[in-house]
């Protein structure tokens, strides 16, 4: 068996790059023939009573299955729905996919603009949760538990990937307003701006938030390392964030929040960093259910035969085997490896080199925790070998002699025990 871990692509730098002063300026992807958008729900059985083949939506237009409560998406392009298909997520997460043919201008649906007359949560929750940067808005509108905290996190959780910090030093008063937009509709006073490194000098005083900066040193900018680092504990089996009264949401969310509710017009563009593959970075800029193939197309970019497309960075990125794949809402990155520079993993066993326990910023057994989940002990893992404790960096991957794919071993792990954590349990 062959599988296949992201790194190989290049040497990483083991610090986040921070933006200069001298910001890139995007480049816009022109829009596409065709999109495609991810309802985040499986098609049928019933047929849709909305979505059809040769219905013309709106850009801004709430798209849903039915006329009843369920996950909706909102369309980014005007045009005509081409086809709706069942499509599969990492780990089996199903969607169903709706491809537009789009028009080459906007018109905009007016509903989202009517209802920032009376903004709430649950407005915003309707229109902006597929927003660039994916504000997780719903867990706000009926927590488990209440939250008391929102956490904005403004560097990026990859190395070599500037999107979300781009977004924080270039649409400051967007993520002003986000702020004040989010402790209207929540109540919420305690909003904490976690910003790396030397780029919080900036931003002191600037936001209606308390900025505190955070080591500037791979893997600070995880969500898990940011909340060990801000609340000094860590999450363990069954614990989510929010059961700990905590929401993360990152700078883009937030500047999309603002953006929206200030022009009246939900927000469709997504800043992403693209990595080619000769290790240059481009920064694009190109609206939600754009396929990679329109954004590569237009960087000059070719794929080769068995050249590797991934979404996200070096570091935790996942392979995705076609460019008709579209930006999503949480795309911070693409990043294409040449054939000839993939490592591939192997299942070669584990020689015990240490070299994985010895990187692992969260101090973990892992030579002995891959055992367990290799053989999909993942509970005994948990209990034993810490894996809650894991930030999810793909450190241990990088540097495993027996090309191990460690990382993809811990988020399967962690999937399969969410799904079968009583729900009690994730309450105490
Ligand atoms: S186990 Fe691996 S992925 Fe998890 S924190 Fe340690 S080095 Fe990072
Ligand atoms: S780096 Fe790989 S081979 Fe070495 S101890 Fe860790 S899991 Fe085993």
């Amino acid at each position: 068996m062959l599988s296949k871990p992201v790194f190989g692509y290049a040497k990483p730098k083991f610090s986040y790059e921070l933006l200069s002063t001298a910001f890139p300026r995007p480049v816009t992807v022109p829009r596409p023939a065709q999109a495609t958008l991810l309802l985040p729900r499986e098609i049928g059985p019933a047929p849709s009573t909305k979505l059809k083949v040769g219905t013309r939506v709106l850009t801004g237009q709430r798209l849903t299955w039915d006329d009843g409560p369920g996950p909706s998406v909102i369309s980014s392009f005007t045009g005509k729905i081409s086809a709706v298909a069942p499509q599969l997520g990492d780990y089996g997460r199903k969607y169903t996919a709706i491809t537009i043919a789009t028009e080459n201008r906007d018109e905009w649906d007016g509903a989202f603009a009517q209802a920032c007359g009376q903004i709430n949560l649950a407005t915003l929750a309707d229109y902006l949760s597929g927003a660039p940067g994916a504000p997780p808005l719903a867990k706000l509108v009926s927590p488990q538990k209440p939250i008391d905290t929102i956490v904005i996190y403004g560097g990026d959780t990859d190395l070599l990937v500037d999107s979300n910090l781009y977004v924080l030093k270039t649409r400051t008063d967007a993520v002003e307003k986000g702020i004040h937009v989010l402790k209207e509709a929540t109540g919420i006073e305690k909003i904490i701006l976690a910003v790396p490194g030397e780029s919080f000098q900036n931003f002191d005083g600037h936001f209606a938030a308390d900025v505190r900066s955070v080591p500037n040193s791979y893997p600070s900018a995880q969500p898990l390392m940011l909340f060990y680092q801000i609340f000094g504990r860590i999450l363990n089996q069954g614990q989510s964030f929010e059961n700990q009264g905590v929401l993360f949401m990152r700078a883009e969310a937030v500047a999309a929040i603002g953006a929206a509710v200030a022009s009246r017009q939900v927000a469709v563009e997504k800043v992403l960093t693209v990595l080619d593959k000769q290790g240059n970075k481009h920064m694009v800029s190109a609206r939600i259910g754009t396929p990679i193939g329109s954004i590569l197309q237009t960087l000059g970019i070719t794929l080769e035969d068995r050249d590797r497309l991934i979404f996200g960075g070096p570091m935790t990125g996942t392979a995705v085997y076609s460019e008709e794949q579209p930006v999503q809402a949480d795309t911070d990155a693409i990043m294409v490896q040449a054939a000839a520079e993939i490592i591939l993993s192997s299942d070669y066993p584990c020689i015990n080199c240490g070299e994985c326990v010895r990187i692992c910023p969260s101090h973990i057994a892992v030579n002995m925790l891959v055992r367990f989940l290799e053989a999909g002990q993942y509970q005994e893992g948990a209990d034993l070998y810490d894996l809650y404790s894991c930030v999810e960096c793909g450190l241990c991957s990088m540097v495993c002699v027996s090309r191990m794919p460690i990382l993809q071993y811990i988020k399967l792990a962690k999937y399969e025990l969410a799904r079968t954590v009583p729900a009690e349990e994730a309450n105490e």
